[in-house]
């Protein structure tokens, strides 16, 4: 039987690097989009070991005629689309450059695809950003989406558009609307990582006190190697359809602190409250974290918590990985890098 081909955009991110190790465990021929910039962006593909697997092409979701002719080159049977400016935090200073990828980017994908090759299926990397200021408790795929920052706005745009080429063009694109998920490949400006690798950095002397911003924000995190399996069996449904994927706990940012800090052998207690609130370690009787208002936002997600049942039946999936356990590999993974001189990523 002929090898499948997948292209994946934003393969040099957390996701990209995962969802490629599974396509490749699969069989598949995967086409790695990856943006021209001018630092080594293949970190994360290295340390899954798959660099040297995948074909790189470059890529970038900003030019139409780039994208069009990367789907010309590599015909795939599936176009996982997970290119974005995906900081939330940065998308209120950048909310041009964050609509254009995240939002316009989508829509040169599925104008090549509606052209070249209609019958490939497409995933849209969709976010619980969307639902923003929630309108329900929990959220499911009819929740109205009520966006709070300029990411969210512009994922909203990308998610009806594909809903819309859906309907109108016939194309099998489906969206996750998928909750935050972590891992040690998560990005340093994330706040589970900015907190498992400062903690970690605290605890081996080479850094004072890690800066947050709101603590009571909560989050249904899960494991990204668990929530790309859900993407790929998004695109092997008869139908295409949008699904949301979750974890259906929710945990506050404080919450994740705790665990981090205890794992690092902190005894964390709090003083104080809002911006100047601190956490100090009760053994040292040091400050180790200090809420500052640099790290609050212009308009907050305060909750958010998924009902993956759909998901659960149509796709027979579930995750694997709770966040205590997610929490102990990311600090595990952080304590290392620091260990041996290698946390730059
Ligand atoms: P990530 O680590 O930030 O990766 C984003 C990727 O997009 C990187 O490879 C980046 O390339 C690439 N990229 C950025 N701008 C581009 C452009 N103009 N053209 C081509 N590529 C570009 O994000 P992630 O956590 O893997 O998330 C994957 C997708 O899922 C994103 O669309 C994100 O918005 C969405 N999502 C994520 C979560 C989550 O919790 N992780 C939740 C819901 C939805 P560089 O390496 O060059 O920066
Ligand atoms: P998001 O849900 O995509 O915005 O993921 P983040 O990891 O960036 O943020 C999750 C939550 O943590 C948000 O409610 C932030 O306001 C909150 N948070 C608190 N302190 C920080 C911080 O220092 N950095 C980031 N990134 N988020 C923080």
């Amino acid at each position: 039987m002929k090898k499948k081909t997948a292209l994946v955009t934003g393969v040099t991110g957390q996701d990209g690097a995962y969802l490629a190790r599974l396509l490749l465990d699969k069989g598949y021929h995967v086409y790695g989009g990856r943006r021209r910039i001018s630092v080594d962006n293949l970190w994360r593909l290295r340390e899954l070991k798959v660099h040297d697997k995948i074909e790189l092409i470059d890529f970038d979701l900003q030019e139409i005629g780039n994208v069009t002719r990367a789907i010309k080159h590599t015909r795939p049977d599936e176009i996982y689309n997970l290119a974005a400016q995906s900081f939330v935090g940065v998308s209120f200073e950048l909310p041009v450059t964050t609509s254009q990828i995240d939002g316009m980017g989508c829509l040169h994908i599925l104008e090549a695809m509606r052209d070249l090759v209609p019958e490939a299926r497409f995933y849209q990397a969709s976010t619980s950003e969307m639902f923003g200021k929630v309108h329900e408790i929990p959220q499911t795929e009819t929740t109205q989406f009520y966006p709070r920052s300029p990411y969210g706005v512009a994922k909203v745009f990308a998610h009806y558009m594909t809903q819309n080429y859906r309907e109108a063009h016939g194309l099998h694109a489906s969206s996750g609307i998928l909750f935050n998920h972590e891992s040690p490949l998560r990005g340093q400006e994330f706040v589970t990582r900015k907190i498992t690798l400062g903690l970690a950095r605290i605890a081996a002397g080479q850094q004072e006190v890690l800066e947050l911003g709101n603590l009571d924000a909560k989050r249904d995190w899960g494991f990204a190697g668990d929530y790309v399996q859900a993407m790929w069996a998004m695109l092997q449904q008869d139908v295409a359809e949008d699904y949301v994927i979750a974890t259906g706990e929710t945990n506050t940012v404080r919450y994740f602190c705790e665990r981090a800090a205890a794992l690092l052998g902190f005894d964390l207690r709090w003083e104080g409250e809002g911006p100047g609130e601190l956490g100090i370690d009760r053994k040292s009787g040091k400050t180790i974290i200090h809420v500052s208002p640099k790290f609050f936002r212009p308009a907050e997600v305060e909750l958010l918590v998924g009902l993956p049942e759909k998901s659960r039946v149509k796709l027979a999936w579930t995750p694997e990985v709770k966040l205590d356990g997610l929490v102990e590999m990311m600090v595990t993974a952080d304590r290392n890098r620091v260990a041996s001189g290698c946390h730059t990523q």
